[in-house]
């Protein structure tokens, strides 16, 4: 297996590239791609940046470029729903373009001419994620994040979710927007801005992948407080942690 992996924010991919061994890097198109050993696994990380066309790209080149056989994405996003907080994990079971609308020709979300509203990562893949998800929460979130952190975020007991993931290119910082979207979209867990356009081009491609966000804020208006500290102090942790924790399950899986 070779596994590319994915983030939208540099901070968030610094402590995965600082992780690899004998990191090799490539520039292609206007991205840096690493390629090494990842807790024994065959990795390529890269920075896709933020947003949907981007995402998409930058599956598209690990898969054709880089012949990666699997698609991981960690990152950060908001909270889709009244029950996810802060400094929870969300592992996506579907995933949808929330700001696809074609309608009256197609049906709202549908991505024209593919016939499909959601795309479904891997499940097996996904499992072994919540399970690492599991795992770090349980045995290593008190290591890993300083007390005073913990206290500073608030979190208090994060927990895994499973459920749908909504990407659209569009910071949402909008409670009534969110409240419409939740409405319109059962299950929704999470927004973020990327993991539906790498869930498409996985798809297409025919490429199993898997969707990882540590929620960083509450999609209102208090979305962009504190938002790079908290990806810098607490979901790059989460982030490495993880993955860590999946690329051993992965390589002891054989
Ligand atoms: N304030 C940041 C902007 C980050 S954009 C900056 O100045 O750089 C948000 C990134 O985090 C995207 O990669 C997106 O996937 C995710 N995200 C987190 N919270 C989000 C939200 N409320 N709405 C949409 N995307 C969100």
């Amino acid at each position: 297996m070779r596994l590319g992996i994915i983030s939208a924010l540099y901070e968030e991919q610094l402590g995965l590239v600082e992780a690899m061994k004998g990191p090799a890097k490539l520039i292609h198109g206007k991205r840096e791609y690493w390629a090494g050993k990842l807790w024994e696994i065959d990795a390529v990380c890269v920075l896709s940046r933020i947003g949907k066309v981007a995402a998409a790209m930058t599956a598209t080149m690990l898969v054709e470029k880089f012949g990666v056989t699997h698609i991981l994405f960690t990152g950060v996003a908001g909270a889709g729903d009244k029950t996810v907080q802060v400094g929870d994990i969300v592992v996506a079971e579907a995933l949808v373009q929330h700001d696809m609308d074609a309608s009256p020709l197609f049906p709202r979300f549908e991505v024209p001419l593919t016939g499909l509203t959601h795309f479904l990562p891997d499940q097996q893949l996904s499992l072994r994620l919540s399970r690492a998800a599991h795992d770090f929460l349980e045995q290593d979130l008190e290591t890993a994040i300083s007390e005073g952190e913990r206290r500073e975020f608030r979190l208090l007991q994060p927990r895994v979710h499973r459920g749908l993931v909504a990407s659209g290119d569009q910071f949402m910082a909008d409670p009534l927007r969110l409240n419409a979207l939740n409405a319109a979209l059962p299950g929704l867990v999470a927004v973020e801005m990327e993991g539906a356009a790498v869930a498409q081009v996985c798809y297409e491609l025919d490429v199993p992948c898997a969707v990882i966000r540590t929620v960083s804020d509450n999609a209102n208006e208090d979305a962009a407080t504190d938002f790079m500290r908290f990806v810098q102090s607490v979901a790059a942790q989460y982030a490495v942690h993880i993955t860590r924790r999946l690329c051993r399950d992965l390589a002891q899986a054989g």
